[in-house]
């Protein structure tokens, strides 16, 4: 089988052609970072815009790369939420007309889930039920995957995402826009323990996340002039690092041993964090699955291989573009934050 996918949540307008055999047969990406990066983040507006101009060529330029018609498509897979309302209406409704157009099947697919499921296209070993951290912009979750749309939450965030945190310092410290890649880099030339940062929530037995304490203690330390700007982005890497390990910890004890920890979405990408999950999963004896950085951060590849697994199901073309879109619907608000 072959699936074209369209990813427009956020800040990446993004097409791809993978097959149900796990080859991405090509996919394009154009990042806006150029346009939002003079307000220091994404501007819905600005991002919708974007998408509609730049959607179309892509879409024509992964076919072209492929050698591929819609014809050959058994079907169209879109980000339908959550996200930039405005993003998603335009990658939602671009499908839509494909889709009737060739008289191919649409599949709406979360982008939470493309995130989640991502782990599977590059590893064919990877089954369910897995462990997985989603780490990104807009979340910062622990679940239970049990199989394609089955997700059980087991943490949220009460305040940030672990991205945003990122984004956060990288702004405290002007590092500019996007954050993470840049916090990441400057953190290679600190010193990880110069800095007494808070670790939220560490030994309270609480399993969901807080970031917000964090970031305020970088603020004042950066304000305090006494520090390094490497050493803040050092020190608050690892604090954020110490916190998930411990999340994660509450996590595995709280449940039934899994047989896999996977961690997928932007921060994902990052290698100190993956170099610990790493070490963490082994000393439970647990597969650990992250995919490549590339397919880490927003791709369109993720949204094609949820729509392999979805293959067989389509949704009607009046679908409706949704802001809000939890992976776990029964789980309860976390004291009422995130989702
Ligand atoms: P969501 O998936 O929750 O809707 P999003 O799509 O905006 O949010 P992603 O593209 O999955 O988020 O991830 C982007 C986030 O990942 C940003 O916050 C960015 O700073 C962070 N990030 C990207 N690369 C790294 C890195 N190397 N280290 C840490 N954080 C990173
Ligand atoms: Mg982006
Ligand atoms: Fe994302």
């Amino acid at each position: 089988g072959l699936v074209l996918g369209i990813e427009s949540s956020c800040d990446e307008t993004a097409a791809a052609l993978v097959t149900t055999d796990r080859c991405i047969l090509a996919q394009r990406i154009a990042s806006q970072d150029a346009e939002h990066a003079p307000y220091g983040g994404v501007v819905p507006e600005i991002a919708a815009r974007a998408h509609a101009e730049r959607l179309a060529p892509i879409i024509e330029g992964v076919l072209a790369d492929a050698g591929k018609t819609l014809a050959d498509c058994d079907a169209i897979a879109a980000t339908a939420g959550p996200g930039l309302i405005g993003g998603v209406m335009v990658g939602l409704v671009s499908a839509k007309a494909l889709a009737m157009a060739s008289d191919t099947p649409l599949i709406a697919i979360n982008h939470l889930e493309g995130h989640a499921l991502s782990p599977r296209l590059v590893d064919p070993e990877l089954g369910f039920p897995y462990l997985l951290l989603l780490v990104s912009g807009g979340h910062c979750q622990i679940l239970r995957v049990e199989g394609v749309g089955r997700y059980r939450r087991l943490a949220t965030t009460i305040d940030d995402a672990l991205g945003e945190a990122f984004d956060k310092t990288a702004k405290i410290l002007g590092l500019g826009f996007p954050g993470g890649p840049a916090v990441e880099r400057l953190a290679l030339q600190g010193d990880p323990q110069a800095v007494p940062l808070p670790r939220p929530l560490v030994g309270s037995g609480e399993p969901h996340f807080s970031f917000a304490g964090l970031k305020s203690a970088v603020l004042r330390a950066q304000q305090s002039g006494e520090h390094q700007p490497a050493d803040i982005a050092a020190s608050f890497q690892q604090a954020a690092l110490d916190c998930v390990l411990d999340r994660l910890r509450i996590a595995c004890a709280a449940g039934e041993a899994l047989p896999a920890l996977v961690v997928a979405g932007g921060v994902a990408a990052n290698r100190s964090i993956r170099t610990a999950l790493e070490r963490f999963a082994d000393a439970r004896a647990m597969r650990f699955v992250a995919p490549p950085p590339a397919l880490c951060t927003d791709n369109a590849a993720m949204i094609a291989w949820a729509g392999c697994e979805r293959l067989g199901q389509s949704d009607p073309l009046d679908i409706a573009a949704r802001p809000r879109w939890p992976l776990d619907p029964t789980a309860e608000p976390a004291r009422g934050a995130g989702v």
